[in-house]
């Protein structure tokens, strides 16, 4: 099995010059990139300073300043990992706004990943709020004004014709996990076009760090075809193409090129779609699955972080999953994709497809989605749009259905009303209430006022965290369905197995192995997830099962090691420095 380490010695041990591009010759580094300028050759040993994967800054020691000629070009007191550590989390916390936090986070990744990989695995209740949700949606809205330092590509719709040329150009040998999105519907903020590259980055981080994605492998990518948010067309500081987006088969024609360029350039590439708008994120999912090994987080990811909470809310009500009844408000990407999953799993329950359909519910924008409503559903609601009256509210919907489940995803605030909360646990003795829209500005209820209306009843989880909440003279810790606790497992898992199809039976396997993590503990306190700083462990199970998955169904590209668990662990990336002298 191919290497996911970069630094393994499958990669020459010796700097390996190849063919100039562009006037500039690239120097890989036992095997790690760097740039040199061949006009005006930057001594190879110089680039360790400049390469955030091989710079180790003040740590340099003695010995390897000598060795190799960098004497002078560092401040002379050395600062072992731990030391600057220590230094780097207070400078951190002194900043007092999130978003110079963000800010501070990203210069410190670019300058050296593996003190910023230490510092987030180090601190990641804390830090990964900064560098994902929901910080970087605030930094994504000011991506313009912050940037400082290209990080991933950008292929723009002025590029078509040329996308293989601009992929090669990437200085980085064999991309292997792609994050790309066309910044359409960025978290639940809407159209920001080429600001939302973001997003990829940030998800990119979290792989590395949650489930130890080399860095090295990782690309993010932003497709800029324009963007319909007319300020933008004349925002002096916007980064992108003014221009609206292009649609239809103009949009098609650049995706189709955008993957078969990858498949060409990256062959062993494995991409996420991320943060594409509802028209157009299930058709490339449907259209791209066995095509190139792909998923889209936000529509399956998030439909195994939420199987997981229910599986494990589960186990706090006592009931069985072919039993529930599931109310949801919105009826998009992460809602349909939530109740895909929810089939699947009661169908292995033993309920058959139409039965479970029949279980899963939905009031979008118009009141619940039933048949002959009057209005064209769109495709991804039809498979739950079930012979009902009209109903126009959310309220009369939960007590006409009578949900033992309300799942909120519908980016619209305070949706979850006290009389919604007080009947839903009326209905059902521990009712399961997810408010999963992010940020947290746009939840549909707080998780304090969950509790409180349910009279401490509510099995609650969010999309972003809440803080513990005292009630009844218990102190309850809600969960936070973040898909984070999913798709960096899974994308390993498709990764070490080099999987050509990332299927729904992986993201079941996924949603399982998570719930199945949850401790008598973690429940008894509320939780309906593991603790976050257990997540490296969850992710090599998760990524373990996805393997299992790949192998067991003949979807894996290389020879099932003897054992899989142990072959996925050794592979993780770990941030430490390297010893140069
Ligand atoms: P989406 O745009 O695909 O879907 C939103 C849906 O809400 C649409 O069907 C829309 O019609 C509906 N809607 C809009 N206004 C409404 C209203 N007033 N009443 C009822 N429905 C309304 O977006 P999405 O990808 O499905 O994401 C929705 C939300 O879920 C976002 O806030 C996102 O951040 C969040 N989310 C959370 C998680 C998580 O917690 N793990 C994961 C993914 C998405």
């Amino acid at each position: 099995m191919a290497s996911l380490d970069p630094q393994s010695p499958a990669v020459p041990a010796q700097p390996v010059k190849s063919e100039p591009r562009h006037g500039i010759v690239q120097t890989r580094v036992k095997g790690l990139s760097a740039l040199g300028d061949p006009i005006k050759p930057l001594h190879k040993e110089k680039a360790l300073l400049t390469d955030p994967l091989l710079n180790k800054g003040t740590a340099f020691t003695e010995a390897e300043r000598d060795a190799l000629g960098l004497r002078g070009l560092l401040p002379p007191r050395i600062f072992p990992l731990e030391e600057q550590l220590h230094r780097t989390l207070a400078a951190l916390r002194r900043k007092t706004e999130a978003i110079e936090k963000y800010i501070y986070l990203v210069n410190l990744q670019n300058r050296n990943e593996v003190l910023f990989y230490r510092l987030v695995m180090e601190h990641l209740e804390e830090i990964v709020p900064l560098i994902y949700t929901p910080t970087v949606g605030e930094a994504c809205i000011h991506y313009g004004s912050i940037f400082r330092r290209a990080r991933g590509l950008f292929i723009s719709r002025n590029d078509r014709g040329r996308i293989r040329e601009v992929l090669r150009n990437w200085p980085r040998a064999g991309a292997r996990l792609i994050v790309v999105t066309d910044g359409e519907r960025i978290l639940g903020l809407g159209d920001l076009g080429a600001l939302g590259m973001g997003i990829p980055i940030g998800k990119l981080s979290l792989y590395s760090a949650c489930a130890g994605v080399h860095p090295y492998y990782t690309l993010p990518i932003t497709l800029d075809v324009g963007t319909d948010t007319a300020a933008l067309h004349t925002d002096p500081s916007y980064i992108g193409v003014q221009e609206k987006r292009l649609r239809g088969p103009e949009y098609d024609s650049l995706i189709e090129e955008f993957v078969e360029a990858v498949k060409e350039v990256f062959p062993k590439a494995l991409l996420q779609w991320e943060d594409f708008g509802n028209t157009t994120a299930f058709h490339l999912l449907e259209r791209y699955r066995k095509r190139i090994p792909s998923f889209n987080d936000d529509i399956q990811g998030t439909a195994a972080v939420a199987l997981a909470g229910l599986l494990g809310g589960l186990r706090v009500t006592g009931k069985a999953l072919r039993d529930q009844k599931l109310l949801f408000l919105g009826a998009g990407e992460a809602g349909t994709g939530i109740a895909g999953l929810f089939v699947a799993a009661a169908k292995a329950a033993g309920l058959t497809e139409l039965e479970a359909r029949g279980r899963c519910w939905f009031v979008d924008s118009k009141g619940l989605v039933v048949k002959d409503r009057g209005d064209t559903l769109a495709h991804h609601k039809l498979p739950y749009a079930h012979a009902h009256a009209p109903v126009a509210t959310l309220a009369e919907a939960v007590k006409e259905i009578k949900p033992t489940v309300l799942i909120g995803v519908s980016a619209m605030p305070s949706t979850f009303t006290k009389e919604i909360v007080e009947t839903m646990a009326a209905l059902n003795e521990r009712p399961i209430i997810f408010a999963l829209s992010n940020p947290t500005s746009k939840s549909e209820c707080t998780a304090e006022q969950a509790y409180t209306w349910s009279g401490g009843s509510a099995v609650f989880a969010s999309g972003s965290a809440f803080p513990p909440v005292d009630f009844g003279g218990r102190r309850i810790v809600p969960g936070q369905g973040n898909n984070v606790y999913i798709f960096p497992g899974v994308g390993l898992g498709a990764l070490a197995s080099e999987a050509t199809e990332v299927t729904d039976e992986m993201f079941l396997a996924a949603a399982t192995t998570l719930a199945g993590l949850v401790s008598a503990e973690n429940l008894a306190e509320g939780r309906v997830y593991p603790p976050l700083d257990s997540i490296r462990k969850v992710s090599l199970e998760i990524a373990t099962a996805v393997a299992t998955v790949a192998h067991d169904t003949g979807l894996a590209r290389v020879k099932r090691p003897r054992n899989l668990r142990k072959d996925i662990e050794k592979r993780m990336f770990q941030p430490v420095y390297r010893d140069y002298a």
